[in-house]
């Protein structure tokens, strides 16, 4: 049997904590996959100081000095890369395809983030005034506090950290609490890369003590969190009240609406690649499904049959291509809804609402009320809702008839057709005949509605506004 992993907090550049809390592996709950540190107040003030100590220092240091660090960071991750991903998939449940998968996605944001310590940071205008001239520079915010969800354990803290640090701040990583060993492979990489003690810091711990904590402490100048809607708002709160700036990216019940002039094989694949991968927990994953009559019975019999070939089991498993749902509190929601489905006259095309452990096979439910809950509330397990709309324009109302408004799809051959989609759906991201999961890093992203503050973006070039403030310049040479 695999020793458990030891995750640590780090602060100041200090692995620490005693090994407290127990992670079992959900695709064998009998066994531990990782051993944890439960921080405190304590351990989060401590935190906070040594990021506070250490940020001046860094944002004087030169971009791309800034730069090659985490370029570093992603050579050792890459030299890391099966391990980390064998521990991610213990601890969170995924296959080892999908884990490498997340790993190198941290590797790339890292390579993404370390070459803008190259790029231009700033413009410089012609002024009005005479023998002057007018530029804008970015400055870092200080010290930033991110709080992170389990089901990207290493991509989302990665995606948050590389902005911060290159655009000049200190970091505060709060991680879920279930998946603490990817975290700390995030912040080993960056502490053996060279990146200064206290620049960034992880503290593991419950989000309702460490969380809010990081959240309240007027040290931070902005939070930055992904994870559930009930949570984000909570913390907007926190957030407004003391006017740090917050970027909140939460929850969706993303629709795909597929049209009778789409091919039924090929639309089936791209929504059974959004509902099923990654077990359906991704926020981006589809949920809802929305066809038109012409297409109907081809659609269903295609993604009956494609759920009918996932394989559920141990991600580590060759033969696994759905790994478990990632802990008990997950499933018994999964599981509950499937049942208040069934009870409120929904028809199964494939799955029900029993499982085997953590394993639980992807469903098809059809013959779905619009607004029972089965078809508006986020459930973030591998089951998709396939609803019918009379036409193109009862399927577009139907999709945006939803207070969230992360991820849309649509699956059609006409461009006419995608094009209105495009500009008309409420979605922060539009995939036209791809998935509404899988995402390029390179881009922005975020949701609108419940789905997120709506204030910045993450990921590509935009991701650093969040993490800096813009100052002009005025210069005169006489
Ligand atoms: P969660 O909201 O339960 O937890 C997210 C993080 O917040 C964890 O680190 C947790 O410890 C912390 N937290 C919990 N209570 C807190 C509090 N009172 N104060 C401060 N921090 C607190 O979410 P989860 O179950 O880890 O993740 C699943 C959710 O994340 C889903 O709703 C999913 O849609 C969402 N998600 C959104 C995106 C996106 O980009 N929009 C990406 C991934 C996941």
């Amino acid at each position: 049997m695999t020793s458990p992993a030891l995750a640590q907090h780090l602060i100041a550049g200090e692995l620490t904590g005693d090994a407290v809390t127990e992670r079992r592996n959900p695709a064998h709950v009998d066994a531990v996959a990782v051993l944890a540190p439960e921080g405190g107040k304590a351990e989060m003030d401590a935190a906070i100081a040594a990021a506070v100590d250490a940020q001046r220092a860094w944002a004087t240091t030169s971009a791309p000095a800034r730069g090659a660090v985490l370029l570093t960071a992603a050579h050792l991750l890459t030299d890391r890369k099966a391990q980390i991903a064998e521990d991610l998939v213990r601890e969170e449940g995924k296959t080892r395809a999908e884990a490498e998968g997340e790993v190198t996605r941290a590797i790339g944001v890292f390579q993404f983030f370390g070459s803008l310590g190259w790029a231009s940071s700033g413009s410089v205008y012609p002024s009005g005034m005479p023998n002057t001239t007018v530029s804008t520079r970015r400055e870092p915010l200080g010290v930033v506090g991110l709080i992170t969800p389990w089901n990207f354990p290493i991509a989302i803290p990665a995606w948050k950290a590389a902005p911060a640090l290159i655009s000049g701040n200190a970091v505060v990583l709060k991680p879920a609490e279930i998946t603490p060993m990817s975290a700390t492979h995030l912040g080993m990489a960056l502490r053996d890369a060279g990146l200064p003690a206290g620049v960034f810091n992880v503290v593991h711990g419950r989000g309702s003590l460490v969380g809010d904590v990081l959240a309240r402490d007027p040290r931070v100048a902005a939070l930055s969190f992904t994870g559930s809607t009930a949570v984000g708002l909570q913390l907007q709160q926190i957030l407004n009240a003391r006017r740090a700036r917050a970027q909140l990216e939460m929850g969706g019940k993303n629709g795909v609406l597929v049209l009778d002039d789409a091919d039924p094989r090929k639309a089936a694949r791209v929504v059974a690649a959004g509902a099923f991968s990654l077990t359906g927990q991704a926020c981006t994953a589809t949920s809802r499904v929305y066809v038109t009559p012409g297409i109907r019975r081809a659609f269903l019999d295609e993604l009956t049959a494609l759920a009918a070939t996932y394989v559920p089991g141990d991600g580590l498993d060759a033969t696994t291509t759905m790994g478990p749902v990632v802990s008990d509190a997950q499933l018994q929601r999964d599981m509950s809804a499937v049942q208040d489905a069934i009870g409120s006259g929904a028809r199964l095309l494939h799955g029900d609402a029993s499982a085997d452990g953590l394993h639980f096979a992807p469903v098809v439910a059809t013959e779905v009320a619009h607004d029972a809950p089965f078809a508006t509330d986020e459930i973030f397990g591998p089951i998709v809702a396939v609803l019918d709309v009379d036409d193109y324009e009862s399927g577009l109302a139907a999709i945006n008839d939803s207070p969230y408004g992360l991820t849309a799809g649509i699956c059609t051959d006409s461009l006419a057709r995608s094009t209105d989609f495009a500009g008309r759906v409420q979605a922060g991201v539009v995939k036209v005949n791809r998935p509404t999961s899988g995402l390029d890093l390179h881009v922005p992203f975020g949701g609108i509605k419940d789905s997120s503050s709506n204030t910045f973006r993450e990921q590509g070039h935009t991701a650093t506004e969040f993490y800096t403030w813009e100052k002009t310049v005025y210069t005169g040479v006489e």
